[in-house]
């Protein structure tokens, strides 16, 4: 991996398509960061604090959380 694919990488991201979510709370009980905060209204995933470990992209039932790779 060269600097400019490190750099890329570092910058990937997880999405939630938010208003498809039921809130059905799976993504939470494996986040192993505890960076997923939800509520009966919305979904929001702390970026900052998310390892990119891909549990809730595995575990969600409607697969609505997904990798985002950073293109720079
Ligand atoms: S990818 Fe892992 S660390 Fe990031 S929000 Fe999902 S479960 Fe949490
Ligand atoms: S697992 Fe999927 S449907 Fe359930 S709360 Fe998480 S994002 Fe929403």
């Amino acid at each position: 991996m060269n600097e400019n694919q490190a750099v890329a990488a570092s910058a990937d991201y997880i999405e939630v398509k938010r208003k498809l979510c039921d809130f059905c709370g799976t993504c939470v009980a494996v986040c192993p960061v505890d960076c997923i905060y939800l509520n009966e209204h919305d979904i929001i995933i702390d970026h900052d604090v998310c390892n990119l470990c891909m549990n809730c992209v595995k575990v969600c039932p409607l697969h609505i959380i997904y990798h985002v790779e950073a293109r720079i």
